[in-house]
């Protein structure tokens, strides 16, 4: 797979809407550790509103289909991950505006940009136990990866995020809801590093399991 396709996006959102519908429970148990336990509801809820608007309404390309889903997730997700991951997938949409098909660069661009925005709004860096910590380093491991090969830098990226989310476990928050906890917030996964790794296991499994983008 060379090119990622307005299909591939599509083929991305089901798979993640799958996995997050899957690991719904224990991203909710890891949210009651260091949260009010909302997290894996909130994001089934979101995906499954996502996965209701896409049936409904084609949308005409890769960028349209991110709106939609960057929409749906603002819309619906409710706590400080729907604005966040709401405000990633509308970067996503942004930069990929006017293209049919997205080769590597451009889709790990786009991927830049939404880690840029998360960041504008939700102010947390590198270390702070929030979606940052995965989503971060699973760019910076795919950015390694210059064979233009989707199959190989996404599953690079999505190692790095699965990692980088058991990473988070030692850290103290900095940053949500886990802050008010302080140092009690050690020893815990943090369940929106968690889920965003789902995204990129999602990514992974899809341009893995397609030949071409079509
Ligand atoms: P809430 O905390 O409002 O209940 P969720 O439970 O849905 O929202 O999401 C919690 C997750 O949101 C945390 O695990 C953390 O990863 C992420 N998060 C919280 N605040 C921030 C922030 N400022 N920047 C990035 N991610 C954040
Ligand atoms: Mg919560």
């Amino acid at each position: 797979m060379e090119v990622f396709s307005l299909k591939d996006a599509r083929s991305w959102i089901d798979e993640t809407a799958r996995l997050i519908a899957e690991n719904a429970s224990n991203l909710t148990e890891l949210d009651s550790a260091i949260g009010d336990g909302d997290h894996g509801t909130n994001m089934n809820r979101g995906f499954t509103a996502v996965e209701k608007k896409l049936e409904a309404t084609q949308a005409s390309d890769v960028s349209a289909l991110f709106k939609q889903v960057g929409m749906t997730l603002l819309s619906t997700v409710g706590g400080a991950a729907g604005p966040l991951y709401g405000g990633f997938f509308l970067a996503l949409a942004r930069v990929t505006a006017g293209k049919q098909m997205l080769n590597d660069r451009e889709l790990l661009q786009s991927f830049r940009e939404g880690l840029a925005d998360i960041q504008r709004r939700g102010k947390a860096q590198i270390g702070d136990k929030t979606i940052v910590d995965s989503l971060a380093p699973a760019l910076n491991a795919w950015e390694t990866r210059t064979d233009n090969n989707f199959a190989s830098a996404t599953t690079c990226a999505a190692t790095a995020a699965a990692e980088a989310a058991k990473a988070t476990i030692p850290m103290l928050a900095l940053k949500g809801r886990a802050s008010y906890l302080g140092e009690r917030s050690i020893g815990h996964q943090d369940p929106g590093a968690t889920s965003c790794a789902l995204l990129f296991q999602a990514l992974a499994s899809v341009c893995n399991s397609n030949g071409a983008g079509g």
